[in-house]
């Protein structure tokens, strides 16, 4: 079996020092696992008896109420919050932009550790509201329909930085469980995480599976794992991995019918073709009508659109409980790649809608804000790359960007 490569270091390090040095940098409780936290709580001399009753308390005002001020964790005792705010800190990403397009999608560029910047996009709905999240500064993979991919890959976000994504959106929407309000009493703002931000999830794998673990713990934030979507471009042998450790929904960037096409637009198609993903994705666990696999389908004039596409991808995908995620391209300034036009969206989805499957067309959002994957950084970085670099780091004179804002399910 292959094994997926992470080939990147981290620059950031959220596991809790034994010693707990008072002076020394305090540590960050946010993206520490539950045992994780305990252990840094007993480290710094809370008395193992009382610990995991000081994890539950600690959490629940993190996690449930938004809270990041030892301060105002008023049913420890004083001495206790003191101690606290000696040894650790709750931090979450810096929010340096923040957009508001006339949808009401939100786009937030945020600052990590490192000066590094990701983006985060929140997509509110009828019934529900989405928040796309980044798993890692930029990406190894270059997919050319994306933007991201044309951005170096600097490092893995922390587990920290992943659900503290969530947690900055809160902060802005005000969804946090307010004094005196029970947990399910009103309905939250941010109802559903979609990691379909920048960077490849899976190779991220641990750090992904620790923030969302955090995210569906149900005294914390409280995701149902039904809510939480993961989006890969196809590291076919973590996959399996993804259905037994996290248990979230599923989403493939697919957006090509043959391994031809697939290979220019998702490249890490040659190393896991489509028959072997398709195979991966069979075995998923839980798979069933109610927990279908989303395929991604970028729609690109000339590219993947046709109809001889439409009905090979309803071949390709027989047998999986599928929905198929139509994605009209969101252009970005000097982006080779059109969006197919309305009609022939309509009829390649008609195709596959009369094929028995679900094949909603994204409405694309926030294009006022280019609240495309990839695109509010991008917008900086294009100021120092001319097109015709990006055109030679996508390989093939055409690039484009990513589906994250069209893909809120
Ligand atoms: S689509 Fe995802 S995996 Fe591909 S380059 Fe963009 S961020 Fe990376």
């Amino acid at each position: 079996m292959n094994t997926p490569t992470a080939p990147i270091t981290q620059d950031v390090l959220t596991i809790p020092r034994k010693d707990g040095v008072a002076g020394a940098a305090r540590i960050n409780l946010v993206g520490l696992t539950r045992p994780e936290l305990r252990a840094a709580l007993i480290a710094a001399g809370t008395p193992e008896k009382q610990a995991k009753m000081r994890v539950g308390q600690i959490w629940q005002w993190i996690y449930q109420k938004g809270v990041r001020d030892f301060e105002a964790m008023t049913n420890l005792a004083k001495d206790y919050r003191a101690m606290l705010a000696e040894h650790f800190e709750i931090g979450v990403p810096e929010v340096v932009t923040r957009q508001v397009s006339e949808d009401g999608t939100r786009k937030y560029l945020v600052r990590i550790a490192g000066g590094h910047e990701v983006e985060v996009v929140y997509i509110p709905e009828e019934d529900r509201g989405t928040l796309c999240v980044s798993s890692q500064v930029g990406c190894t993979l270059t997919c050319t329909f994306c933007h991201t991919g044309t951005q170096m890959l600097v490092r893995n976000l922390t587990a920290g930085e992943i659900v503290g994504q969530i947690m900055l959106a809160r902060d802005d929407l005000g969804d946090w469980v307010k004094p005196g309000e029970g947990m399910g009493e009103r309905p939250r703002l941010v109802s559903n995480v979609v990691l379909m931000g920048m960077g490849e999830p899976l190779y991220n794998f641990e750090a992904v599976r620790d923030a969302m673990k955090i995210a569906m713990d149900g005294e914390g934030v409280s995701l149902s794992r039904r809510r939480i979507t993961l989006s890969t471009s196809g590291v076919v042998p973590e996959i399996a991995r993804a259905g037994a450790d996290i248990g979230c929904m599923l989403a493939i960037s697919f957006h090509a019918t043959t391994d031809a096409v697939r290979d220019k637009l998702v490249p890490i198609n040659k190393r896991w073709n489509i028959e072997t993903l398709l195979a991966a994705l069979k075995d998923y666990p839980k798979l069933s009508n109610s927990e279908r696999i989303t395929f991604e389908y970028v729609m690109l004039d000339g590219v993947n659109d046709s109809d001889e596409d439409a009905r090979q991808l309803v071949r390709l995908i027989a047998g999986i409980p599928a929905k198929i995620n139509l994605i009209p391209f969101n252009e970005w300034p000097g982006a080779p790649y059109r969006r197919s036009s309305d009609a022939r969206i309509k009829a390649f989805a008609n195709i596959i809608y009369k094929a028995g499957y679900a094949s909603p067309v994204r409405t694309p959002r926030g294009e006022d804000i280019m609240a495309a994957c990839g695109q509010l950084k991008s917008a900086t970085e294009r100021a120092r790359k001319s097109k015709r670099e990006i055109e030679a780091e996508a390989g093939l004179g055409v690039v484009s960007i990513g589906s994250c804002e069209t893909s809120a399910e």
